[in-house]
């Protein structure tokens, strides 16, 4: 079972893992069902799909009654779905966050267990002193400074990674790397984690990474880190197509949402013009502005998918370090712009 990840109709032994860490605190747990827009198995609702390469998944409350509630909307394809009449199959699934601070909380309990004196310097940094030997374990995932994962730091002491997620570490250093659900599990005990890293010593420098780089920045790539240079996003609008990078984030079927997205544009546009701050809209100003009543159901629902959308598409395609506020950027209380900071505008 992994951390932090959705799983479509969770089979038995899925669901007691997750009901177990439930009851320990570490993890919570959300069930949801939902339908999927262009989904090849509901035949009666074929002749309706608008985009039949539409995936777009759609939560349906558990008690969806179609006498009562509102049809459900796709806002990719702006159709309304009517779930029992079409007979949209419903599927299962059960999101799984990581409640880190608990997770945390334990690991200092087994810490506290050893016969060993120890530090905590950060959170998630842990200084530990077995017998004569310093040891430094990090979980990376919770250690907001990346400045303990610049090499020279790591190569002070026999160093151990503690993670949550192994394949998302990619050190350059030959670090030992142990999942925490391995010692949740009792495959290895925190005490063979430690003398383990003993005898590996301090971390080699891996072969085929180039010197120069390790010397300028902190080299684990996190999923959440910025990356140091400057993110550039182009934005172009062809055919009432939507591109990022000339990958198409929002298409033409689409419409009510590209109308939204283009009074962001003809906003970003003045203020550029004007050369003057960059002017958040809120979703009643938007909504006025096309004319439309629930700003809402009508506005801020697809600006929200849009978001996710964009950010979901860029980050599938590109692979790069997407953050959800990179195009459509969103404020509590302002509402929405385009984000200066990354957009730039390309002629077609
Ligand atoms: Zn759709």
């Amino acid at each position: 079972m992994k951390w932090d990840k959705s799983y479509d109709a969770p089979n038995k032994d899925y669901l007691e893992v997750a009901q177990y860490l439930l009851s320990c605190g570490f993890v919570n747990l959300r069930e949801y069902y939902f339908i999927i827009c262009a989904n090849d198995s509901d035949k009666s609702d074929l002749p309706y799909v608008v985009n039949p390469y539409c995936n777009n998944r759609l939560e349906i409350a558990s008690d969806y009654d179609e006498d009562y509630d509102n049809p459900i909307m796709c806002d990719l394809c702006e159709r309304d779905i009517f779930p029992d009449t079409y007979k949209k199959k419903r599927y299962y699934s059960l999101a799984v966050t990581i409640n880190h601070l608990k997770v945390m909380e334990w690991f200092e309990e087994q810490l506290a267990s050893l016969n060993v004196t120890w530090s905590k310097v950060k959170i998630g940094v842990y200084y530990i002193l077995v017998e004569k030997n310093f040891v430094n374990l990090i979980v990376p995932e919770c250690c907001s400074d990346k400045s303990y994962f610049a090499v020279d730091k790591l190569r002070t002491n026999p160093t151990a990674l503690i993670t949550f997620n192994k394949e998302s570490l990619n050190p350059p250093l030959d670090l030992y790397i142990v999942p925490i659900a391995d010692l949740m599990c009792k495959c290895k005990t925190l005490n063979e984690v430690l003398h383990e890293t003993i005898e590996k010593g301090v971390p080699e420098l891996l072969p085929n990474v180039s010197f120069q780089a390790l010397n300028c920045y902190s080299y684990i790539p996190l999923r959440k880190t910025t990356l140091p240079e400057k993110k550039i996003l182009r934005l172009k609008i062809i055919d009432n197509i939507i591109y990022v990078n000339d990958v198409e984030v929002i298409s033409k079927q689409a419409t009510a949402s590209i109308r939204i997205f283009r009074v962001l544009l003809k906003q970003f546009l003045r203020d550029f013009e004007a050369a003057e701050e960059y002017k958040f809209l809120s979703v009643i100003q938007i909504a006025d502005s096309l004319g439309i009543e629930d700003p809402e159901q009508q506005v801020r629902r697809p600006l929200n998918r849009m978001q996710q959308a964009i950010a979901e598409k860029l980050a599938s395609t590109l692979g790069v370090n997407i953050e959800r506020d990179d195009v459509i950027q969103a404020c509590n209380w302002s509402g929405y712009r385009l984000n200066p900071s990354t957009i730039n505008l390309s002629a077609n």
